[in-house]
């Protein structure tokens, strides 16, 4: 599978919708232009790659709609060599972004297979992670505390402590939380023990699960 000028044309329009709908940050934008998504779906919805919704992946998972990236990548406020733990590594494509605007990506999937396939393919295209982790995201990644932020990309039933606590000093934790629907939630660490938190809208994730070991 290739990146064409067909594809390219369509990631315009793309960016097009995401400026439409309220994205501003250039570096989000730029990378979401740069970033073939459709080959992080399976050939069946080649043809929707770039419309702005999610769409099946492996393991009943979804890729998570443009928007939706773009919204969490702007609130993590990136910058270059930005060291960033993602829970729910999926097909990769957030994952990508981040590498894109030049973070140090440390990401979590507790599905096998998708994590396989996922730590194959992104190198292969050209997105190297620091650290691609089989395992349980509601325990973070202690061992490689503290983040400068952190993004769950599953819908959360509630905030694991884990992840507040790796947060950095001035860190930040983007992440959804609620049952069926969730509201974006920013959690910005002020102090060893003091937060700010915004909630910032509405929007619905497929669930961020506990172990089943
Ligand atoms: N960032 C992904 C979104 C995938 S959907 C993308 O861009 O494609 C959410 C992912 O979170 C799924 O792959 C799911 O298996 C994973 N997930 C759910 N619960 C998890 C947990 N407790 N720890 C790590 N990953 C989890």
């Amino acid at each position: 599978m290739k990146d064409t000028l067909k594809h390219k044309g369509l990631r315009k329009q793309l960016l097009a919708t995401l400026v439409t709908k309220g994205i501003t940050n250039a570096a989000v934008l730029e990378a979401i232009g740069d970033i073939p998504r459709h080959l992080f779906m399976d050939s069946s919805f080649l043809d929707h790659a770039y419309q702005d919704k999610a769409f099946p992946i492996a393991a009943s998972q979804t890729i998570s709609q443009p928007y939706t990236v773009a919204f969490q990548s702007e609130l993590l406020e990136v910058k270059s060599g930005d060291k960033i733990l993602e829970i729910g590594t999926g097909s990769g494509y957030q994952t990508a972004v981040l590498c894109l605007l030049g973070a140090h990506v440390y990401s979590i999937e507790r599905q096998l297979d998708l994590f396989k396939k996922t730590s194959k393919f992104l190198p292969k295209i050209g997105y190297v992670a620091k650290r691609l982790v089989f395992g349980d995201g509601y325990k973070g990644l202690k061992d490689e505390a503290p983040f400068d932020s952190i993004i769950v990309t599953a819908g959360a039933p509630f905030v694991p402590k884990p992840l507040l606590s790796q947060l950095k000093i001035g860190g930040r934790l983007v992440i959804p939380v609620g049952d069926e629907d969730q509201i974006m939630t920013l959690y910005i660490r002020k102090g060893p023990k003091e937060f700010e938190k915004h909630e910032l809208g509405n929007f619905k994730f497929v669930p961020l699960l506990e172990n089943k070991n």
